[in-house]
């Protein structure tokens, strides 16, 4: 196999089995829960080959050692599972409602504590972690694209001594590294972006501290949260593609969210100048955001990202949203479809949303 550490060529070449004669170009999919006894491999809850193949490529492209699981959520709750009774959490303010929510849960049966900051200002991380055991960042934020500085977050919790991961879901190894820049794990949401084509739900941690990696591999074991070969195997399919698939649908969001900035029917534009993610306010209440997302054709009104197809969400419809999320907020998850058809759509479902009732304010 190749030394290169392009992740363009890691992408493609990681987890392919032994090169020899007859041997599969691709890992398949070993559908067994249980092999025969003398080797390394037992029951299928603990280690099966698929699955080892997509961690290998997951530990490649984090540069780390990575444990999959059988979603984001489940690989969430392996590492709240491992903190000690009354442990500090330091969180962001808005961020993936799925955490926020078990983080909630948590703290109001006195497990653990939890504190919130602006991720996107240091000296309040560095306030916040003080007595700590773990700093929770997510960069860019969920759904309001808040950037952390994660080696400075990082270096400001160690000297707290807290444990620093980062959800890496949005911005994917292709666009940021977070281990390199001095985290201690990456959580991966690998239903998004990573698998890209809206099929599969896998999580995974990626860390490279062995002590750390046997922790996350016992609780996958002991709380049952392992993946499917056959969802391994469709993850990993899908991880070949990322970096095209990522720099194109980058192309699309940067395209767009710039033609968006001068929409006369949008009020504000989020997007922090890389990804595939992005937000817009529109102009009027949340009934008009819900109109463009109920009109677009090409674009499709549903919750997730980083799939091959551009998907939009008014986020504030699920109850469990943070409350800093404006109502009139349509959250963006660019795919890579051509660039004119998505605008086309867009526009004609901004445009064509009825002129919000007078308020008094000046509109544009
Ligand atoms: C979806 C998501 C998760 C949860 O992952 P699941 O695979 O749905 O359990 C965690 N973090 C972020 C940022 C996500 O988008």
């Amino acid at each position: 196999m190749t030394e290169s550490s392009d992740l363009r060529t890691l992408a493609v070449t990681a987890g392919r089995p032994e090169r020899v004669a007859e041997a599969p170009l691709n890992t398949p999919i070993v559908a067994a829960s249980s092999f025969v006894a003398g080797g390394q491999l037992a029951y299928a809850r603990e280690d099966s080959p698929t699955v080892g193949a997509l961690e290998d490529t997951l530990g490649a492209l984090e540069g780390g050692s990575a444990v999959a699981f059988s979603s984001g959520m489940a690989a969430a709750n392996a590492v709240l599972d491992l903190l000690p009774h009354g442990a500090i959490v330091v969180a962001p303010e808005a961020f993936y409602t799925g955490v926020a929510i078990r983080l909630r849960e948590l703290a109001e049966g006195g497990r653990i504590q939890v504190r919130h900051v602006a991720v996107d200002d240091t000296e309040a991380v560095r306030t916040a972690c003080m007595d700590a055991h773990l700093l929770w960042l997510e960069s860019p934020t969920n759904p309001l694209l808040a950037v952390a500085d994660i080696a400075a977050s990082a270096r400001v919790a160690h000297a707290h001594g807290a444990l620093v991961l980062v959800d890496n879901t949005f911005a994917t190894p292709v666009l940021q590294q977070p281990l390199a820049e001095g985290a201690d794990v990456v959580l991966h949401s690998v239903s998004k972006a990573l698998s890209g084509h809206s099929d599969v739900i896998l999580g995974a941690l990626v860390t490279r501290d062995a002590q750390l990696a046997e922790q996350y591999r016992s609780r996958r074991v002991l709380l049952g949260a392992s993946p499917s070969a056959f969802d391994a195997f469709l993850a990993l399919r899908g991880i070949r593609t990322l970096p095209l698939r990522i720099e194109r649908a980058q192309q699309n969001a940067r395209d767009i969210t710039a033609r968006l900035a001068t929409h006369p029917q949008v009020a504000c534009v989020r997007y922090p100048g890389f990804g595939t993610m992005a937000a817009i306010e529109t102009v009027g209440d949340s009934d008009q955001a819900e109109l463009v997302c109920e009109r677009v054709r090409l674009w499709t009104h549903a919750t997730s990202l980083g799939g091959v197809e551009s998907l939009l969400e008014r986020r504030r419809r699920w109850p469990g949203e943070s409350d800093l999320v404006p109502e009139n907020l349509i959250r963006l998850s660019f795919g890579i479809e051509a660039v004119e058809d998505l605008w086309a759509d867009l526009d004609k479902a901004l445009s064509s949303a009825p002129t919000p009732p007078a308020t008094g304010r000046v509109r544009r």
